[in-house]
Parts: C-alpha cells; sequence; structure tokens
C-alpha cells in the first residue's frame, strides 16, 4: 500500500520523498483507522489526505471553514491533473446542484465542502448516493472550544459519521498543539488518541528576529526596497497604520496592497487578488488579513508593530515560507506597542478574559526581549521544552559588539529634565544637536546646558538613540495627540551613574534571497502561464520548484520530470514551455553550472555551534554571583526569568562556575537523582514526568550539567 502512496506522490506531485510524519499518516488512514495529524503550516498537510483520496475508491471529502482556501485547493488539484470540486455558498444554487450531480456519477477524487453545508438536505440526500472512504477535516481545531476559533457546525461532523454508517475513516488535521485541543478532537470524532501523528512544531526554513531601538521607517524602506520583487506582508496593529504605510509604501514607488477591516469587501477580495497573483509584491494589512491564504511563496513577515500575543504572532509569521524556501519574519518592536495593545485588550476582552489577555502579552514582550533563541522561546511557548537553539534566527545569529553609551544616555536624559519632561521626541533630539528651529529658540532651550552637547550627531542618529533609550526601559512615553518623552525610573539610576547603558550597532539588512536571473525570468513566465489558466501563480509552479529548475538546467522531459514538484500532468501541460526558456536561457550563458541534485534544502537539522556570552550575560552572572536567585536576578534587570535562565545555562557550557546549590533547592537532589535514573538523559520529558511540578525544566537541565561535571571531575 506505502509503495503505491509513494509512486503517487512521484506521478501527481512530483515529490520523491515524504516529509516528516506524512508517511505514517498517510498508513494509519490506509490502514483503516481513524487518525488525527498535527503538522505545523507548510508541513505538508493537505498531501495527507489527497494521498489516501487517490489511492481509494470513491469520493473523499474534505471540510474546510476556509471558503478562499477551496478555489486555490481545487485549482492546485486541477493543475495536477485530479478531478476535484468544492460547494460552498459562493456557488449558485444551480451550480451547487450541478456539482452535485456530477459528484453522484463519481466524477472527482475529491469533495471539499463547508461545514454548514453537512445540515442542507440535498447534500445528505446526496451522500447517500456517493461512495466516501475517507472524511477528511481540515483546521479541526475548529471543533473544540478551547481552540482559538471554534465553529458549531463543527460539531455536525461527527453526525455525518454515524449517517455514513461507520464505513469511512476520519482523518482530522491542524496545525493547533495543544493537548487540550487534540483531546476534544478525539474525543468528537472517535479517534483513538493512539493514531496520532505529531510532527514538531519547528519551522526550520524560517529565521526569526526581533529589530528594537532602530527607527522603524526607516528599517522598513530599507528592507522593503532591498527586497523588491520578492513578495512579502506587513503587519500593522492598526487600521489607520496600515493606510499611512500603503501610501507611504506607494509614494515610494512600492507596489503595495492593503487589507483591513474598514475597507469594502469588493475592495478588500481586489487588493487580496493583486497580491495572490504577484501583481503586488507587499501586502500592508491588519491581522484580518490571512485567514485561508494559501500562497507559498511568501519570503517575509514583518510586524511593523508588536502582535498581541504569541499565537497570532506565529500564525501570521507562519505565513512566511510554506514552500519551504528560507524566509524571514521580523518583528520591530517599539515600548509604544505595547501601550496601543494594552488599549485594544481594554476596548475588547471582557472583564474575565482581561487578565489572561494581559499575561499573554506580557509573554509576547519577553519574546521581543530575551536573548536566547526564539525560535526556540516560541516552541517552548507551546510546550516543546526540549527545544535547542535554532542557529537561524537574529539572536543565534549575533554578532554584533556592544559600545557603551552611558555618557551619551546621560546627556539625553539630562536634557529631558531641563525641558521639563514634556516633550516629544524630535524636538528634544534638535536641542541636543543645537538646531536653530523656531521651536527651539522660541522656548529659549538654546539657553539650556544641554544644548547643542551632541551636535557633531545628526537629529537622526540621536533620534535613534533616544529611540534606543526607549526599548531599554530608561525613557518613559506618555502617548496623547503628541506623545512626550520622560525620564524612567531606571533612566535615574543611569544619571546618578549607578547603572551603566551598552547599545549594539544597529541591524545589518540582507536580502532574504539572491538575485537569480533565470529565476527572475521563469517568475515571469509563470506569471504570464498563470494568467492564462486564471489561476494564482503559484498554483503553477511554487518558488521551490522554479528554483530546482534552476539549479538542474534540465535539458529535456527527463530531466524535467526530475524538478521538485513536477509531475507526470504538469511535465505535460508545461514541460514545453519552461524547457523552452531553460535552454534558451542556458546557451546565452555557457558559463551556468548545472547541478545535479537537488536544490532543495535538506530537512535535515545542523546543530548550531555553542554560543558565546556577552555583557548581558556577564551581568546575569555577576548577580547569581552575588547570590541572588533567579528570580531576584529577573526583577532586577526587568527582564524574564526564562531570559535569565538562558543566560545561566550559556555561562555554564561557556565552562563558567556556577553556584549548583542556588539553582537546584537541596530538597529536590534526591527526586532529581532518582528520576534521572529511572527516565536516561536522552530527554527532560521524560524525566519531568517523575518529578514534582516545581521542579523546572531549568533545574533538570542545570542537573545534568552538575552530573556531567561531576563524573568528569572523576574521570579526569
Ligand atoms: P499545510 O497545509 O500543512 O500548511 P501544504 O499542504 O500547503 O501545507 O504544503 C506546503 C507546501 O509543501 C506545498 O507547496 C506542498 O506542495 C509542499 N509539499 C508537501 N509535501 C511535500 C513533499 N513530500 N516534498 C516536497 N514538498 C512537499
Ligand atoms: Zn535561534
Amino acid at each position: 500500500m506505502l509503495e503505491k502512496a509513494q509512486e503517487l506522490l512521484k506521478t501527481y506531485f512530483g515529490y520523491s520523498s515524504f516529509r516528516k510524519g506524512q508517511e505514517q499518516a498517510i498508513s494509519s488512514v490506509l490502514e483503516g483507522k481513524n487518525t488525527v495529524c498535527v503538522m505545523p503550516t507548510g508541513g505538508g498537510k493537505s498531501i495527507v489526505y489527497q494521498i489516501p483520496a487517490l489511492a481509494l475508491p470513491g469520493t473523499t471529502l474534505v471540510i474546510s471553514p476556509l471558503i478562499s482556501l477551496m478555489k486555490d485547493q481545487v485549482d492546485t488539484l486541477l493543475q495536477l491533473g485530479i478531478p476535484a470540486a468544492y460547494i460552498n455558498s459562493s456557488l449558485s444554487p444551480q451550480e451547487a446542484e450541478q456539482t452535485m450531480v456530477e459528484a453522484m456519477h463519481g466524477g472527482y477524487k475529491l469533495l471539499y465542502v463547508a461545514p454548514e453545508r453537512l445540515e442542507s438536505y440535498d447534500f445528505q440526500e446526496m451522500l447517500q448516493h456517493l461512495q466516501v472512504p475517507l472524511v477528511a477535516v481540515d483546521e479541526a481545531h475548529c471543533i473544540s472550544q478551547w481552540g482559538h476559533d471554534f465553529r458549531p457546525s463543527y460539531l455536525q461532523i461527527a453526525r455525518l459519521m454515524d449517517k455514513l454508517q461507520g464505513n469511512s475513516v476520519v482523518l482530522a488535521l491542524t496545525a493547533t498543539a495543544t493537548p487540550r485541543v487534540r483531546e476534544d478532537i478525539c474525543a468528537t470524532l472517535s479517534i483513538d488518541p493512539i493514531n496520532s501523528v505529531l510532527t514538531g512544531f519547528e519551522r526550520e526554513n524560517l529565521s526569526f528576529s526581533v529589530v528594537k531601538g532602530q527607527d522603524r521607517h526607516a528599517f522598513l524602506k530599507d528592507y522593503v526596497r532591498k527586497n523588491k520583487s520578492e513578495a512579502g506582508i506587513i503587519y500593522a496593529a492598526t487600521r489607520k497604520t496600515v493606510d499611512q504605510l500603503y501610501d507611504w509604501l506607494q509614494k515610494e514607488g512600492i507596489d503595495a496592497s492593503r487589507y483591513h477591516a474598514g475597507m469594502s469587501d469588493n475592495e478588500r477580495a481586489n487588493e487580496q487578488d493583486r497580491f495572490l497573483k504577484d501583481q503586488a509584491d507587499v501586502m500592508v494589512a491588519t491581522s484580518a488579513f490571512g485567514m485561508g491564504i494559501d500562497k507559498s511563496n511568501i519570503r517575509y513577515v514583518v510586524h511593523y508593530q508588536m502582535p498581541k500575543n504569541m499565537e497570532s504572532y506565529y500564525q501570521e509569521a507562519g505565513r512566511a515560507g510554506r514552500d519551504g524556501l528560507p524566509s524571514e519574519c521580523t518583528v520591530l518592536y517599539s515600548p509604544q506597542d505595547v501601550q496601543i495593545q494594552r488599549f485594544l485588550i481594554d476596548q475588547s476582552a471582557e472583564q474575565v478574559r482581561m487578565s489572561q489577555e494581559l499575561e499573554k502579552l506580557q509573554q509576547m514582550v519577553d519574546y521581543c526581549h530575551t536573548e536566547g533563541c526564539l525560535q526556540a522561546f516560541i516552541l517552548e511557548y507551546f510546550g516543546d521544552h526540549e527545544a535547542e537553539p535554532c542557529g537561524r534566527c537574529g539572536n543565534c545569529t549575533d554578532t554584533r559588539s556592544s559600545v557603551d553609551v552611558t555618557k551619551e544616555a546621560q546627556m539625553v536624559l539630562s536634557c529631558i529634565i531641563r525641558m521639563g519632561q514634556k516633550f516629544g521626541k524630535s524636538i528634544t533630539a534638535n536641542v541636543l544637536t543645537g538646531s536653530r528651529n523656531k521651536k527651539v529658540l522660541e522656548l529659549g532651550f538654546d539657553n539650556l546646558s544641554t544644548y547643542g552637547i551632541l551636535k557633531e550627531q545628526s537629529a537622526k542618529q540621536v533620534t535613534e538613540l533616544i529611540e534606543f533609550l526607549i526599548s531599554a526601559n530608561l525613557i518613559g512615553v506618555e502617548q496623547g495627540t503628541y506623545p512626550t518623552i520622560y525620564v524612567a525610573p531606571a533612566g535615574k539610576d543611569v544619571l546618578t551613574g549607578k547603572q551603566q547603558v551598552f547599545r549594539k550597532e544597529a541591524v545589518q539588512i540582507k536580502q532574504v534571497a539572491n538575485d537569480d536571473p533565470l529565476f527572475e525570468e521563469l517568475r515571469q513566465l509563470r506569471k504570464t502561464v498563470a494568467e492564462g489558466e486564471h489561476v494564482p501563480p503559484f498554483v503553477i509552479f511554487s518558488d521551490s520548484s522554479l528554483k530546482d529548475m534552476c539549479a538542474r538546467l534540465p535539458q529535456n522531459e527527463e530531466e524535467f520530470l526530475q524538478v521538485s514538484g513536477v509531475g507526470q500532468h504538469k511535465l505535460e501541460k508545461y514541460g514545453e514551455v519552461f524547457l523552452k526558456a531553460i535552454l534558451e536561457f542556458a546557451a546565452a550563458n555557457p558559463e551556468r553550472e548545472r547541478v545535479l541534485t537537488s536544490s532543495v534544502p535538506p530537512k535535515t537539522k545542523t546543530k548550531p555551534a555553542k554560543k558565546g556570552v556577552n555583557d548581558s550575560h556577564l551581568e546575569t552572572y555577576k548577580l547569581h554571583k552575588e547570590g541572588l536567585t533567579v528570580q531576584e536576578i529577573a526583577a532586577k534587570r526587568e527582564l524574564a526569568v526564562s531570559t535569565m535562565e538562558n543566560h545561566l545555562i550559556q555561562c555554564i557550557q561557556n565552562g563558567m562556575e556556577v553556584d549548583f546549590s542556588n539553582l537546584i533547592p537541596d530538597k529536590f537532589s534526591p527526586d532529581l537523582e532518582k528520576a534521572v535514573a529511572e527516565a536516561g538523559r536522552e530527554k527532560l520529558k521524560p524525566i519531568k514526568e517523575l518529578l514534582p511540578d516545581e521542579v523546572s525544566y531549568f533545574m533538570i537541565k542545570v542537573f545534568l550539567y552538575k552530573l556531567r561535571k561531576q563524573e568528569k571531575a572523576i574521570v579526569d
């Protein structure tokens, strides 16, 4: 049976091997077991039901809440030569009727329906005449009240399964991992939890980063310019910001589209369409955009403002790189964002949920401030406590050195005080740089002792310095029509010389992907072909297929078939035009070399090199050595406990001596010893399960280091 699945994968989809979890989930379904499959976005869930649908007789029903997605999915299947259709409210009653008649004649291998449709009498009638070997429930978390997206109509699915008289297998698919939601899915759909296929949540092609203390307008401009012609999404917290950014990008000559709830349905659909069809490179949107967007070639997602919690963040950022190619996810953090999000929570949440929302917001803020691995922070948040540093994110790859800017900081802070702590950033910068600006003179600020003390810098540089001091919580911002700045409590310690300030150089912006003229050419060709077929370009070929063509430079049909994502049907449909373009390019560029193995990055993980320690780690270490507990250090430094723990772990890894009895209370040592003896040292989770709740993962990690150290001492 699996051999057949493998063959279908190659002939229809043009892929030569299954990804993590796909094979296991497909076998489970083919063995007739109800199954739940949890994979991150872009993990390849569609193939998990599409291959059994091809292998089994009859028509597979796919239940999906996302009407916009159904059309793309059906278009994609038709492009692969697989007969498929959908029934939802976007069809006229006549069209729906026609589709049902065709279905009853066995015309489709897959039929997509919205859950509401299950209640319709006509639809139930039709089912009586349909052979349904498999019901695939997409976005299955919608079944659970604990999920973030509960849909009552999903509860109809259980009744549907009864009607199908138990002859059909059910396969639930979701990217939401919490155990609570999974339990609900299994209970509602009669799935034995043994038949759960879970892959890790890491997105191995995404690199996360947080940019703070930098002018975000300037950053964004530079970023979008450097990545022109790549598709990207810029998320902003409010409609107003979306409109402002959109106008500004347009003025900069960048093809942008926009999306928020204040626009008409029509406008929104148009703008979305332009983005999907690669007619606009950038989408500027509020979080209203993205549900049901299948565009696979999104190279970057920038959050212009910090989102409200990690759940939304991972979902929105996760829209980058569904095709598996390297992509970037960046948050441009500024402390004002916290106030905006607080305000939005105040406005929307019911009282009971408020404290929960605020706590989630705090974790988002912690993410923006952690100095540990960002991907690991996310995975840890979602319950994977064994995540290792990714080696790709902004923190893992940070080699910037920090500079002591205590003196300049003191100048800025004392200037703010002299100005009465009731003015904004830009006039403060003007005073510091000694500007002859009318307002500065009118207010007599040229008489202050701090007037012009930073005159060797530009006003822009000083504004950035102020921005940095804000993000370091040394300067506070009083919101209002004209936000004003004041010296925060920690800033006072700097003024009195009790605290030093270190600043890192600005983040250098790199291109997400390298330019390749052949890739550009193939992308244009794809766009033209797509227009002729009335489908979005990524439905014709994914970016990773185009990249693979660029690397292999196929010369004939046989070689074209080797390209990842090229199956029999696509070869027949598009082989000729694409081969022609590639051959012409190769003839004109004889120096271009062919790479005969796949260019698609392998899914294996390389272990990142051990990271060094920086000033911030040393600060934490110093406080630890003074005898403070991790909690005390976190409170003192106003940083997250998890960040402090990461610092200390890194210090240990770098061979620095720590005080183990401070990190692990003595009373836990016997339990820890017993648990490690029983569960082994390979994984932390089995150890954790044997211990009282108060013993944290951090303590276990530290304990294992301690053991190793003791053993090493004996050997030495
Ligand atoms: P999900 O629904 O889990 O978000 P998709 O099913 O949309 O993910 O798959 C994401 C991308 O990965 C698609 O472009 C798909 O064609 C590709 N893909 C899926 N399985 C494989 C595989 N075994 N080898 C290579 N690419 C794959
Ligand atoms: Zn990392």
